[in-house]
């Protein structure tokens, strides 16, 4: 798959939102040195590593990948970049057993397969097929060594927000006032059909209620950047975003 850079956006100082072609990833920046939060498909891992070339860096340069949660269109290309770079990946603990496949908090082909004359849902599973989605390849992360900002450059603090998988967590970057949110709260998906801040359809979370629930947590951060894992970068406030997403949260499917 292509580099795509065209999809690589300066969303504040020292935060880059890069689109993939249906899953996004974010490259925080501090003088040399970066953190990846999340990356994509298997087949994204030429794209992570372009966007990171793309903005003047090497891979090298990553001192450590934080996952949201370890859906495959979000661990799916780090076993290529850490076997390459030797990069340290960290998740929540309750997220590492499922980074290591002990279990999969994922939709099924068969539960895909129901939902295939919906509108967009065909199309969207062959580029799942084609990006290597059905991969179960384990990512050894490590669960976060502090409470509070971690020290890795752009010094984003983890926000629990269980549901989605059991172990999902946002990063709340205080100083770009910026929320990565990956699937707890996003904005678009190729087989929704809403616009604006949304939940993502109900077949990709584990546990829908509590996803919802957690999206309280989300509501408080102090922040008016929005960095979802799907759909394109909003800006604002995230009590807004949120109160748009419960309404929304009505209409989904
Ligand atoms: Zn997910």
């Amino acid at each position: 798959m292509s580099a795509r850079p065209e999809g690589v956006v300066k969303a504040a100082d020292g935060v880059y939102f890069v689109g993939g072609a249906h899953v996004n990833w974010v490259i925080l920046e501090e003088g040399d040195d970066l953190t990846l939060i999340d990356a994509g498909y298997p087949g994204d891992a030429d794209a992570v590593e372009g966007s990171i070339r793309h903005i003047g860096h090497r891979p090298e340069d990553v001192r450590g990948v934080l996952v949201t949660h370890a859906h495959v269109d979000h661990i799916g290309s780090l076993p290529r970049f850490t076997a390459r770079y030797g990069t340290p990946v960290y998740a929540d603990a309750r997220e590492v057993p499922h980074a290591a496949r002990e279990y999969l908090e994922q939709v099924t082909p068969a539960t895909i397969l129901s939902h295939l004359w919906r509108p967009g849902v065909a199309s969207w599973t062959l580029h799942v097929l084609r990006s290597g989605g059905t991969s179960r390849e384990p990512v050894r992360a490590l669960p976060f060594p502090d409470e509070g900002p971690l020290d890795l450059p752009g010094r984003p603090v983890p926000v629990p927000t269980y549901g989605h998988t059991s172990g999902h967590n946002c990063y709340h970057l205080p100083s770009a006032g910026a929320v990565v949110t990956g699937d707890t709260l996003c904005t678009g998906h190729a087989i929704s059909r809403l616009t604006g801040p949304q939940p993502l359809p109900s077949l990709f979370h584990h546990d829908r209620d509590r996803m919802l629930a957690a999206l309280d947590t989300v509501a408080g951060l102090d922040a008016d950047l929005l960095l979802p894992g799907h759909g394109p970068l909003t800006r604002v406030p995230m009590a807004e975003a949120v109160a748009a997403a419960r309404v929304n949260a009505s209409r989904t499917w």
